[in-house]
């Protein structure tokens, strides 16, 4: 059987993608590898797997006798080690989580509803490095595919609200932690309860490391690096992703606000759309609702959306809620919904782990 090597198995996308692959049987055509680039040597009992002593994620020699890599490690492990490995002549097929060669010319951003038949020609070309997208831009795509597949949009605003565990295992604990510390405050009285919570996460020595603010009853409108032209790196992959995805030229212009939320699980997005045409609003779910069997259509109702239209609600599935459906007061063209899908299936593991399929029905 095909030898598959593991990286970043045990982060946020990586454990996800582990109890995926357990749950659909794929560890019964490969031959796992795990690797660590912390814990080498340590035996682990993995989910499906059974006990497993972990090999050295930086010894080139051991890597390059995989056939495929999957890695869930991060940029910066990508960025050192895949061109240690092309350039000692390995040919195998890489499949990455993060973000770092998602615009280079020889990978394919991988999301499979969406571009199957651009992965089964990339592979025929002989392409061998295929990334998952960014989180959001997954999930707006399998969101709002039924309009895309028809090309009816003109652009997007797009404003996400982005689960802490988006940015990996330790900015979810520090969350959790930061509102336990917070909360320990006396809640019989209504007078002081905010200024006690507010003086406690204000304070210098209140426990954040992960986040430029404590998230603990925040939001931080601003997520990865600054860019020259005002938007954060977060907010030019939207644009920049989606049209690599579709190879559209000229490109859809997308852009937004992103926003980190202190939610555990779950990225939302509130699109604003400037469609071709005008389209009855009944015409638009139609759409929506065919165009793959994740989305799952949520009446413009109050209940209906406290139910179904929340992180909670769609969190350790991969149900991609949409909702919210109106016209704007901007004119009849315009559209307004809202979608909530979990980043760490659609949005990470679920495209990395059909990836996986698509290579092994190859080598
Ligand atoms: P993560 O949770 O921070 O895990 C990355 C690595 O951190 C682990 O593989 C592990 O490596 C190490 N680690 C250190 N302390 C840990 C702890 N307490 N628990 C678990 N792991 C720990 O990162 P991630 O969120 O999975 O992201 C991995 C890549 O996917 C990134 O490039 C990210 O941008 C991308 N991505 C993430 C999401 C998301 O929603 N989180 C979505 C799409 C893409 P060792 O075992 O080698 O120490």
């Amino acid at each position: 059987m095909r030898k598959v090597g593991f990286i970043g198995w045990r982060g946020m996308v990586g454990s996800v993608l582990m109890t995926r692959m357990y749950k659909n049987n794929d560890f019964e055509s490969l031959t796992p590898v795990f690797f660590s680039t912390s814990q080498k040597g340590q035996q682990v009992d993995i989910l499906g797997v059974g006990a497993s002593v972990l090999k050295d994620a930086y010894a080139i020699d051991v890597l390059m006798q995989m056939e495929i890599i999957v890695t869930c490690q991060g940029s910066d492990y990508t960025a050192d080690i895949l061109p240690k490995l092309r350039n000692s002549g390995w040919q195998g097929y890489w499949i990455d989580a993060a973000s770092h060669l998602r615009m280079h010319d020889d990978s394919v951003i991988v999301l499979d509803p969406i571009n199957g038949d651009s992965i089964q020609k990339a592979l025929d070309k002989g392409v061998k490095n295929f990334v998952g997208g960014n989180c959001t831009v997954s999930l707006m795509m399998l969101a709002i595919q039924g309009l895309l597949k028809e090309d009816l949009i003109n652009w997007i605003s797009v404003m996400s609200y982005q689960a802490v565990s988006g940015a990996g295992a330790k900015a979810m604990i520090e969350l959790v932690n930061q509102m336990s510390l917070a909360g320990n405050v006396d809640i019989t009285d209504s007078l002081t309860l905010e200024r006690d919570i507010h003086t406690k996460v204000s304070s210098s020595d209140f426990p954040c490391t992960e986040f430029l603010t404590p998230m603990a009853y925040n939001i931080l409108p601003f997520i990865d690096a600054p860019l020259a032209n005002g938007q954060s790196k977060e907010e030019w992959k939207a644009q920049a992703e989606m049209n690599k995805i579709l190879q559209k030229t000229p490109a859809l212009p997308i852009d937004g606000i992103c926003v980190r939320v202190p939610v555990l699980r779950a990225h939302s997005q509130a699109l604003t759309i400037e469609l071709k045409k005008s389209i009855a609003l009944n015409d638009i779910q139609q759409k929506l609702e065919k165009a793959n069997e994740w989305v799952r259509f949520v009446d413009n109702d109050p209940k209906l959306t406290a139910k179904h239209l929340t992180p909670m609600a769609v969190s350790n599935t991969l149900d991609i809620a949409v909702g919210r459906l109106k016209k704007t007061n901007l004119s009849d063209r315009h559209i307004q919904l809202f979608t909530v899908g979990d980043q760490l299936l659609w949005g990470a593991a679920e495209p990395l782990r059909r990836m996986l399929n698509i290579c092994l029905a190859r080598v």
